[in-house]
């Protein structure tokens, strides 16, 4: 019997041997330090790598390329000691390249894996670490929900193993507080179209964009019904696919939401306390959101220009979704009257919102 046709009864055997341990809450090991939830979408080329640090809680989804041995040093620079929750989402060598390397150096409880088979080396050293190791073993479907210490995870996809890699990407919904994020692998369209058939919530702050930024993902139905307020892709600078590629990023400004990527603005790391975010991204500026709040100095149901998200925002007169980001990308302002300064924004526009008396500038 060759290797290959072993690798369906591992499978197997591994769903079987996790499943005890991995359907109810999962207890979180002791990993990370900081108070508050730091999530960093780590520049990896082009591939992904992106770790959930919480106060009780350490999540990482991918694992980078094959060809590069990057995602352990990021790892070990951000302070892991162990990992809780460790995703692959679909096996892709841009994904789970560098598994066999995280669930060697670091102990990691759980194991989700998409339940794809493929045929490569790489993904063979992965299967191998897997078993070598004492993680636990899963492949979440669609609806599937789990508390892992503060963080509350919904699994929007598959709902079954398809044989179609990217579109059977694990996708999941993870809560911190009032902050949604959402992750998709490499799904594409197809997908987006089951999630949405299926009626999952799908609501998100932050989105990482699928498929690194790839027009064959990200479709406008998705966005309309995700609505996020940042949008990360990660893929490598001048990468022969061409991610992300300009219909997928007009679709995403579109939604209004405002855009990073790791070719440009390196690792991106995303603070929350649970109800605030900051993006702070290696190269290029920080941004602050308060997803829905006024603030306290701004009187009550005024919606403030400095932590508003765009959802807030365009209840000003005037302010549709892509002024609304120009708005975020411009803050500070230390009065309404310094939205002059936002391009769109003119003498006669700032006029009527000041007229209306909606917004208003709370302190930074
Ligand atoms: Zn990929």
């Amino acid at each position: 019997m060759g290797r290959r046709d072993v690798w369906p009864s591992i499978l197997c055997a591994l769903f079987l041997a996790g499943l005890l341990a991995a359907v109810q809450v999962v207890p979180a090991a002791a990993g990370s330090r900081a108070p508050g939830l730091l999530v960093e979408f780590f520049d990896v080329g082009q591939g992904d790598a992106t770790l959930l640090s919480g106060p009780d809680f350490t999540i990482l989804i991918d694992a980078g390329r094959h060809d590069r041995a990057d995602v352990v040093p990021h790892l070990e620079a951000a302070g892991v000691r162990a990992i809780d929750l460790f995703i692959l989402t679909h096996p892709h060598a841009d994904h789970i390249g560098q598994c066999a390397a995280v669930i060697q150096r670091f102990p990691v409880r759980e194991v989700w894996y998409s339940g794809d088979v493929h045929t490569s080396l790489t993904f063979e050293r992965c299967l191998d670490a897997i078993l070598a190791s004492d993680a636990a073993y899963h492949e979440p479907r669609a609806g599937e929900t789990f508390q892992i210490g503060s963080a509350r995870l919904e699994v929007v996809h598959p709902a079954e193993v398809t044989g179609d890699y990217n579109n059977g990407s694990i996708g999941v919904r993870i809560a911190y507080g009032d902050v949604v994020f959402l992750f998709t692998g490499d799904a594409e369209s197809e997908a987006e179209a089951e999630m949405l058939t299926r009626g999952h919530p799908l609501r998100a702050h932050v989105l990482q964009l699928g498929h690194h930024g790839s027009r064959t993902s990200s479709s406008s139905p998705f966005l309309e019904a995700v609505r996020p307020e940042v949008a990360v892709y990660s893929a490598g600078r001048d990468n022969p696919y061409g991610h992300p590629h300009e219909e997928a990023l007009r679709r995403v400004a579109g939604a209004g939401a405002v855009v990073y990527g790791t070719d440009v603005n390196g690792t991106i790391r995303v603070y929350s306390d649970g109800k605030a975010y900051e993006v702070v991204p290696e190269r290029g500026k920080p941004v602050r959101v308060m997803p829905g709040a006024a603030r306290s100095s701004c009187a009550p149901g005024q919606v403030d220009v400095n932590s508003a998200g765009v959802e807030e925002l365009v209840r000003i007169i005037h302010i549709g979704p892509a002024l609304a980001r120009r708005i975020i990308e411009e803050r500070p302002f230390e009065s309404v009257d310094e939205l002059i300064r936002v391009s769109g924004i003119g003498q006669g526009r700032l006029a009527d919102i000041k007229e209306q008396g909606l917004a208003c500038a709370g302190e930074m």
